[in-house]
């Protein structure tokens, strides 16, 4: 029965070749050849639809006025150096921290990063990222024998970042310096800021590049060395001999370091023009211990 029903309806699909109407198949054929291939064209989609993911939406976060009033506070608490409220306001700190808590992006609060980790609160990073801009060796360097005039703009030179967590810091510190090399002993947030940096590089033209190294940053990184100055995001009980080491002459490096007594405080030192150390100290602060090795 079934069969009989079959051999009197034509079959509609697939059609038959010579049901096909010549016409159509030439129309096809021509618009065929005039298209023009794009290979690449479903990648830069699924790079686009991962910006958009990454891009939280709806919440208002993307937009300037937003991080302008976080600025507004950090310069009324004390911060006045123009190139650092300057990357303030141009780096998207909502981008770097879990979608759940955009909402907090802006406020003057530390944020858990992922694996125990945690992204310092804006008011701490700007005070150790302007203790390292307004350094006493700065004005020499920029006069020495080969004059340096990207000192200026690039108050940081040649910057080592210890402890890279989800890399906003880092693209702070790109805003101010000539070159910045960040290292991360957690393989986990290793990939996840260079997932943050990279995107924001592709979407915004011009967006400076990070060396960022999955190493023990305890050893600093002797191939990029010496550097003009240094900062560690966590904090040990005594300062790594190899950062002393690698800090270039006119440099200057702000860890947080356990002193015993007090606890942890902020420790700064200064390598002066005839290579000698002069450290002093600023306040009590808590950051997440320094631990060697990777993982
Ligand atoms: N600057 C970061 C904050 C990261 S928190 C940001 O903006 O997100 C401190 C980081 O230091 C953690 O990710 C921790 O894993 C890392 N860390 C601790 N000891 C380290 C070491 N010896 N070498 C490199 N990174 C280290």
């Amino acid at each position: 029965m079934s069969h009989g029903q079959a051999e009197r309806k034509p079959r509609r699909f697939p059609l038959q070749l010579d049901q096909i109407p010549a016409g159509a198949s030439a129309a096809a054929a021509a618009r065929a050849s005039r298209e023009v291939l794009r290979p690449q064209a479903p990648l830069q989609q699924a790079v686009q639809d991962r910006l958009r993911q990454t891009t939280p939406q709806g919440v208002g976060l993307d937009s300037a006025p937003v991080r302008q009033r976080m600025v507004k506070r950090l310069s009324a608490e004390g911060i006045d150096h123009p190139g650092l409220l300057d990357a303030f306001a141009r780096v998207p700190r909502h981008l770097f921290v879990d979608t759940a808590l955009v909402n907090q992006a802006y406020e003057d609060t530390s944020l858990p990063i992922g694996l125990g980790q945690t992204i310092s609160k804006p008011s701490v990073v700007a005070a150790m990222i302007q203790l390292l801009c307004v350094r006493p060796g700065l004005s020499t360097q920029a006069a020495q024998a080969v004059p340096r005039p990207d000192l200026a703009a690039r108050p940081l030179g040649n910057c080592l970042e210890i402890g890279t967590g989800c890399g906003y810091q880092a693209a702070l510190l790109a805003h101010l310096s000539r070159q910045v090399v960040s290292i991360e002993r957690l393989r986990d947030l290793h990939l996840k800021a260079r997932h943050n940096l990279d995107a924001l590089r592709r979407s915004v033209p011009g967006w400076p590049d990070v060396r960022l190294v999955y190493g023990d940053g305890m050893i600093g990184h002797a191939p990029q060395a010496p550097y003009d100055t240094l900062i560690a995001a966590a904090g040990g009980s005594s300062l790594p001999q190899a950062w002393l080491d690698q800090l270039a002459p006119g440099g200057r490096l702000v860890a947080p370091t356990d002193d015993g007594r007090q606890g942890q405080v902020l420790v700064i030192v200064d390598r002066l023009p005839d290579g000698s150390l002069k450290h002093s100290r600023a306040g009590a602060v808590l950051f997440v211990p320094l631990k060697s090795g990777m993982t």
